[in-house]
């Protein structure tokens, strides 16, 4: 999974890509990791491969991962292609999803680009250049379209019809993803990458003495709030700052830190988690003595594709999941125990894979 890190210049972007490269230090070696300056890797944190790694003493561990990218330099003209600003267009149409940074604090020494604090002006700011570049795109469909129209199909009438709404809407200043949509619609545009049809996660950036209250002393998070409701989009608070002293910290230092400061989680675990959410992922198991790994999918997703996340082999091959919950195995204290209690199931190819589900997939070579 890959995120896109937005928003205007000095509003804690590379104050909270620092931090998430410092936390990601660790994950360095992965193989897949890419070496390039704007990108940094994240291991997503889980309880439960914390407590298989007690039960199986595994020989690897292997956490799933986020790639953050920092795509700095959107500025107002983008769109029109202005210095790099359509660099920064196609480096957001790469994403899974964007996190959108607004400055939420306010600071005189620091310089505001648009000079004063207001996050919905700075969101449409930025909203605005994406719009437009969606603008462009959608016209050149929307003649494509009337071509196919023209050739006397008439099943495209509705297409057209459904593409000038998106018009209008876009025109209007609003995102493609506060549009309602069918699914028949949405699969109208899978061959139009719209960069404001992508989810969002508005990140607030407030500042330190605001982190612990934002909610209700900060008098931004909530008028963020309300704007991200309305095109269907998350917030969340964070301090860039606290981010990046809570990245410089031991685990045992991190936990003392928050517990001063009041709060459960560190802003980058929440972003993790809210991204998860927002794109609607969940994460299954493999634990035995080599390996205790996590595994990312969408919600929903059958064993025979879950597998083939592991190996297309799997895929092909699928004969069955033996599975337990992660909260059975836990109560009965080992899977031996679990077997016996008769909580390790067998499962086809029409079973749904659950979060925190743990899998050993049978399948032909
Ligand atoms: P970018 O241009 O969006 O990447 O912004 P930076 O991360 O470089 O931040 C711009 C300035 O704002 C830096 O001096 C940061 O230290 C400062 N800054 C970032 N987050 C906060 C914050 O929460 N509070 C305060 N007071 N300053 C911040």
């Amino acid at each position: 999974m890959k995120l896109g890190i937005v928003g205007l210049p000095n509003v804690g972007k590379s104050t909270l890509f620092n931090a998430i490269t410092q936390a990601g230090a660790e994950s360095a070696n992965y193989p897949f990791c890419t070496i390039e300056p704007n990108v940094g890797t994240v291991l997503v944190p889980d309880y439960r491969i914390d407590e298989l790694v007690k039960m199986h003493q595994p020989d690897k561990v292997t956490y799933a991962t986020i790639e953050f990218v920092d795509i700095a330099g959107l500025v107002k003209g983008a769109s029109k292609g202005e210095g790099l600003g359509n660099k920064f267009l196609s480096n957001i149409r790469e994403v899974d999803a964007v996190v959108h940074v607004v400055r939420a604090f306010e600071d005189p020494n620091i310089v505001h680009v648009e000079g004063s604090v207001d996050p919905i002006r700075d969101i449409e700011t930025i909203n605005l250049e994406l719009i437009l570049s969606d603008l462009e795109i959608l016209d050149r469909r929307i003649d494509k379209t009337k071509k196919a129209l023209k050739g006397g199909d008439k099943k495209f009438q509705e297409q057209l019809d459904f593409l000038e709404r998106l018009h209008e809407t876009l025109e209007n200043g609003k995102t493609a993803r506060s549009m309602e949509m069918s699914d028949d619609e949405r699969q109208w545009l899978s061959d139009v990458s719209l960069l404001t049809l992508k989810p969002v996660i508005y990140a607030a950036n407030v500042s330190e003495d605001d982190y612990s209250n934002a909610e209700t002393q900060n008098p931004w998070v909530q008028k963020i709030r309300e704007f991200a409701a309305a095109e269907k989009s998350e917030v969340m608070v964070i301090s860039a700052r606290i981010e990046e002293e809570i990245a410089a910290l031991d685990p045992e230092e991190k936990q003392l830190f928050l517990d001063e400061l009041g709060v459960a989680e560190s802003g980058l675990d929440k972003l993790i988690k809210a991204s998860y959410k927002l794109l609607g992922l969940i994460s299954y198991l493999t634990a035995g003595k080599p390996e205790v790994r996590a595994w990312t999918i969408q919600k929903g997703t059958k064993a025979p594709q879950a597998a083939g996340k592991i190996h297309t082999d799997f895929e092909r091959g699928f004969i069955r999941a033996e599975v337990v919950a992660f909260d059975d195995l836990m109560a009965c204290g080992s899977m031996a125990a679990a077997k016996e209690k008769g909580l390790v199931r067998s499962e086809g190819k029409d079973y749904v894979v659950k979060d925190g589900d743990i899998i050993l997939f049978r399948f032909n070579v």
